[in-house]
């Protein structure tokens, strides 16, 4: 198996975490897209964010994902990468799309415990749960729409990543 693996899902479900495991397991390179983004342009998702506006944020991203995407490559995106239909319909032809889905209450505690203020400015500048719960009801369509396999990531990391190999070696069966 060479193709692209795409990790999509809301901020603190793991994309990161489970990324980078799922990428040693099966030997692939790791990338980050607001990693990607924050070493290619030398600012930060806040201050992207500041200088250009969320549109001007978005537009790097979806760049920042056609620039990364290669065989043999695991991508963990940002949480709002499945906002643009271009970039679902992008990731869905490219590679295989994994959602880590997790309840609310569960992104709440881990952002809360690490809240990395500047990597992850706050969208509407509301109570974190709050927004966590609302941001997620809307993008919970599309984050399913996007995928080929939604996984429960409210569990042990190394239980997620036996859960994406064994989702990915059952659609490669089929
Ligand atoms: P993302 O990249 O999707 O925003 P991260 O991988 O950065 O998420 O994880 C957010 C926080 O939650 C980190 O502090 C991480 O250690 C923790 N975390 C990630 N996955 C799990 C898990 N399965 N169980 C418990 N904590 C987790
Ligand atoms: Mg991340």
């Amino acid at each position: 198996m060479t193709q692209p693996i795409f990790l999509v899902g809301a901020r603190g479900c793991g994309k990161t975490t489970i990324g980078k495991a799922l990428a040693k397991a099966l030997e692939y390179a790791f990338v980050d897209t607001d990693h990607w983004l924050l070493e290619s342009s030398g600012m930060t998702v806040a201050e992207i964010v500041e200088s250009e506006g969320w549109p001007g944020f978005r537009a790097r991203e979806t760049q920042a994902l056609k620039s990364v995407t290669a065989p043999s490559t695991l991508i963990a995106t940002g949480g709002g990468m499945v906002l643009a239909p271009e970039n679902r319909l992008f990731m869905r032809e490219k590679g295989a799309v994994i959602y880590l889905q997790a309840p609310p209450q569960e992104l709440a505690r881990r952002l809360e415990a690490f809240p990395e203020a500047g990597q992850r400015p706050t969208l509407t500048g509301k109570p974190v749960a709050q927004e966590i719960s609302e941001v997620l009801a809307e993008r919970e369509p599309l984050y399913r729409q996007a995928a080929h396999h939604v996984i429960n990531a409210a569990r042990p990391p190394e239980e997620i990543v036996e859960a994406v190999i064994a989702a990915l070696r059952l659609a490669q069966a089929s």
